[in-house]
């Protein structure tokens, strides 16, 4: 199997060999010095303040937005949050959930943020702003620029899901000045699902400590003072930490963020350039596109037949879409361990589907 979807995706041989390993004890020196390079790394990457915070919990990549809320907001805040897709639907849904007074931008799904959707809330008072910097399930990537100004002329306090575009497309944690940065290991950094990152900054550390989070498991105050030492409170997914140090060196052994997002685009190009060669009946879906993934709209069948007739006959995945997009788009990634003769592999599918008639 190849697969093109956008997570888990395929590891490195590194990184897999990892999981074959046993699973250490990891109350020890040696396991804190490696969730420390871990954090490094990260705020490396993510080029964030040096006085910036990382933890890991252990959950899938929605732990990490649920976390944020709670440990960040209170029902004296006012948020404004973008909904563009399912991505941001759960930020809606949770920010319901914890009774956080809201604003919803609800966009059309494939359409991109425009000045003129922000503008009528300036100097409404909102101090908080959720977004997805890429909204995976339509494939649209945010102008996050733009956020950051309206956040910093409002003073509104940033919390970012970047799990599909950290790695993939660039990003600067500091410049922006985002308050909360959330990513997940099964998505760019390609490992096995099972932890959150999330970065925080200083503005998010003022928060948190003022802030009683109604959740044991997941308040940031037990996690961030266990970080501090290299450790977590509870037993986290002690194998996927170790992948994530092992990917983490691999990345910074050549090129850091800049040179694996480079990577990233390269790989979503190729694919990009040979839907055009072969003019296959595909419509981009997305008005403005992140390397981590081509969002597709198959003009002459159902999306989601395309997905089973990929899976069955030639042995690759492409992501379905779920929902009312379910017959009409379909993704393929860009994210993980995949080569240009991968992409040569999925087109000559796509071709023979054609020749076949099916699409
Ligand atoms: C994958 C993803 C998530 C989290 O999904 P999990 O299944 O909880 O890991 C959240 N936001 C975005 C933008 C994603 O791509």
């Amino acid at each position: 199997m190849i697969n093109f979807t956008v997570g888990p995706v395929q590891s490195s041989d590194a990184v897999r060999a990892i999981g074959a390993e046993q699973v250490p004890y990891f109350r020890t020196a040696e396991f804190s010095e490696l969730m420390l390079e871990n954090e490094r790394l990260v705020k490396k990457f993510a080029h964030s303040t040096d006085d910036s915070n990382v933890v890991f919990l252990t959950c899938s990549g929605s732990g990490g937005m649920e976390t944020a809320i709670m440990n960040c907001l209170t029902k004296e805040d006012k948020a404004l949050v973008i909904n563009g897709g399912s991505f941001g639907e759960r930020f809606v849904e949770l920010l319901e959930l914890h009774e956080i007074p809201f604003t919803e931008i609800k966009l059309k799904q494939g359409k991109a943020l425009k000045p003129e959707q922000l503008s009528p809330y300036e100097g409404k008072g909102y101090t908080a702003f959720l977004l997805q910097k890429h909204e995976t399930s339509t494939g649209v990537h945010y102008d996050i620029n733009m956020v950051s100004d309206f956040c910093k002329r409002n003073g509104c306090f940033l919390i970012v899901d970047t799990i599909s575009t950290f790695l993939s497309d660039s990003f600067d944690m500091a410049a922006l000045d985002v308050g909360v940065m959330i990513t997940g290991s099964q998505k760019a950094l390609a490992c096995p699902p099972g932890i959150a990152v999330m970065v925080l900054a200083p503005s998010a550390l003022e928060r948190i400590w003022k802030t009683k989070c109604s959740c044991q498991y997941f308040d940031l105050k037990l996690a961030l003072k266990n970080q501090e030492r290299g450790q977590t409170p509870w037993t986290p997914a002690v194998g996927v930490l170790r992948q994530i140090n092992v990917r983490l060196k691999e990345i910074d052994e050549s090129g850091g963020d800049k040179a694996e997002v480079e990577r990233t685009a390269r790989l979503a190009q190729y694919f990009r350039n040979k839907l055009k060669e072969y003019n296959l009946p595909f419509e981009i879906f997305s008005e403005s596109l992140s390397n981590a993934v081509t969002p597709l709209h198959p003009t002459t069948q159902s999306a989601f037949e395309i997905f089973l007739k990929i899976k069955d006959e030639y042995g690759m995945w492409v992501c379905p879409n779920g929902g009312d997009m379910k017959n009409t788009v379909f993704r393929v990634g860009h994210i993980g361990y995949l080569t240009e003769k991968d992409y040569d592999q999925l087109i000559a599918a796509f071709v023979d589907l054609r020749d076949k008639h099916f699409i």
